[in-house]
């Protein structure tokens, strides 16, 4: 199974993709992880990504397709992979299908997890994230065993800089400008599948899978 996950910040995309890549026993692939890793690695890509994340800006396009493409060229990925946190632009999901048409291969969903504004202000002001392993916890719904502390690797965790009220506005504003172009691309070609993310996370992901499950299975009949 070959997924992406969309959704604004805050909609639950990182623990649907994880429960998603768990289900499917494949990857989940996510640019915060693969950009942490070639920063640490000091690669070449990896220093120019650090130099716009630190400064509140988008890695530009080239790289993170780049650094998705190699990902994605692993091993692990040959059977399927979660992806999450790509493609954050229409530029970005027109590359992506080329690279796996490339390779006779193709996405089976885009995922767009819908989710209101204030449900989205609340979540992020409660999210915490690991300061080591970029682990996400929710105070209310998934809040770490030990406060301030990451169940994971025992690293302490923080209140994202950009998880507070003016920034939020902001990251959401960019989220639609940048990601409303991706979403009505995956309409056209028939591939967005629209799920909400209010409510139960293991609720979420039922749908999630419900939906996956009825479409292959129709696929299925009609051979
Ligand atoms: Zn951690």
């Amino acid at each position: 199974m070959r997924l992406v996950i969309l959704g604004a910040p805050g909609a639950g995309k990182g623990t649907q993709a994880s429960l998603l890549a768990e289900f499917y026993h494949c990857p989940h692939v996510s640019t915060g992880d693969i950009f942490r890793k070639a920063i640490a690695e000091d690669t070449q890509m990896g220093r120019e990504a650090d130099r716009h994340i630190s400064q509140g800006r988008l890695v530009p396009d080239e790289i993170t397709i780049e650094l998705v493409k190699q990902r994605i060229e692993e091993p692990d990925c040959q059977y399927g992979f979660v992806l999450d946190g790509y493609p954050r632009t229409q530029n970005q999901a027109v590359r992506l299908d080329e690279i796996l048409r490339q390779k006779c291969l193709y996405l089976n969903k885009a995922i767009q997890i819908e989710l209101g504004e204030d449900e989205i202000y609340r979540r992020l002001a409660n999210r915490r994230v690991c300061t080591d392993c970029g682990a996400t916890y929710h105070l209310d719904s998934l809040p770490p065993k030990t406060p301030g502390i990451c169940d994971l690797c025992g690293s302490a965790l923080i209140q994202r800089d950009d998880d507070n009220d003016e920034t939020i506005k902001e990251r959401i504003i960019v989220y639609h400008k940048l990601t409303e172009p991706v979403l009505s691309y995956y309409k056209k070609q028939g591939s967005l599948l629209v799920t909400s993310g209010e409510g139960d996370i293991l609720d979420v992901h039922k749908t999630i899978i419900n939906s996956l499950e009825t479409r292959s299975l129709r696929a299925n009949d009609s051979h």
